[in-house]
């Protein structure tokens, strides 16, 4: 479902950010993506959603060649992903069930079925107790696990988590973890870039190591291979 061929991405200021990437990921999958910072995994993960466009190569996803995609197609192609991130990116003013029913794409839906599907992944992420709280009045694990709720609430086939961790102490990580491998046992893909070594050597998945804009390992149930 994801295809990279021979993707190279050079940013305007003449950084080779990825150096000839050739990868493919089935449907269904979880993957760490690992490496030093600077090695060029939010650069991958971002060509996945469109966000930036290879300066060469193609990548494909879904079948969709991203490289192709009109400005005005891009939304269209945005529904079937979702993102979260290390800050959470939630919008602070407001409530966590507005932050998820902001990202629902609503077409000619009841605001019976709206309100139905909003609960239905709070529930999932187990926060409906929290539906009227702002982001401000939840932990950081609850704000990740609204973020993840607002990311899935559209049924993506593809969740990219760039460090979704990284700004949690680890017992709250174990538990976004736990959702994380929920998720993907209902048939999402899961693309994850972490620097936790614990996390996965824990929970053995397949590791693509990156260094210098390269693929340098992926291995089936892999080790994380740095020492920080
Ligand atoms: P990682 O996620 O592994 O830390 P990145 O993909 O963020 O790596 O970065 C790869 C390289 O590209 C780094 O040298 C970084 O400084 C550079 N880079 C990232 N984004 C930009 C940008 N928007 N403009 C210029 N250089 C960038
Ligand atoms: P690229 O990412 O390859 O630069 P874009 O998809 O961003 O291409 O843009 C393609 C064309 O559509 C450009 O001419 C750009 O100015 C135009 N464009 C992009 N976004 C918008 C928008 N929101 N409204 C109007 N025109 C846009």
């Amino acid at each position: 479902m994801i295809k990279m061929q021979e993707v190279y991405m050079t940013y305007p200021n003449g950084v080779v950010a990825l150096n000839g990437v050739n990868v493919t990921i089935e449907q269904g999958e979880f993957v760490y993506i690992v490496g030093q910072s600077g090695a060029g995994k939010s650069t991958f993960t971002k060509m996945l959603f469109r966000e930036e466009v290879p300066t060469k190569g193609s990548v494909l996803v879904n079948n969709t060649d991203i490289t192709s995609l009109k400005w005005k197609e891009v939304p269209y192609f945005r529904r079937n992903i979702g993102v979260v991130y290390q800050d959470f990116r939630l919008l602070p003013k407001l409530t966590v069930y507005e932050n998820i029913a902001f990202a629902l794409e609503v077409i000619e839906e009841s605001p019976k079925s709206i309100r139905k599907r909003v609960m239905n992944v709070l529930d999932q992420v187990g926060l409906k107790n929290k539906a009227r709280f702002i982001p401000d009045e939840l932990s950081g694990g609850e704000q990740q696990r609204v973020a993840i709720a607002r990311a899935m609430v559209n049924h993506p086939s593809l969740l990219i988590a760039d460090e979704p961790t990284g700004n949690l102490d680890p017992e709250t990580s174990w538990e976004i973890m736990r959702i994380l491998e929920e998720i993907n046992a209902s048939g999402t893909t899961i693309l994850m870039a972490t620097h936790s070594k614990e996390i996965v050597n824990t929970i053995k998945k397949r590791v693509i190591a990156m260094e210098d804009g390269m693929i340098v390992r992926d291995e089936h149930r892999g080790e994380y291979g740095y020492e920080v």
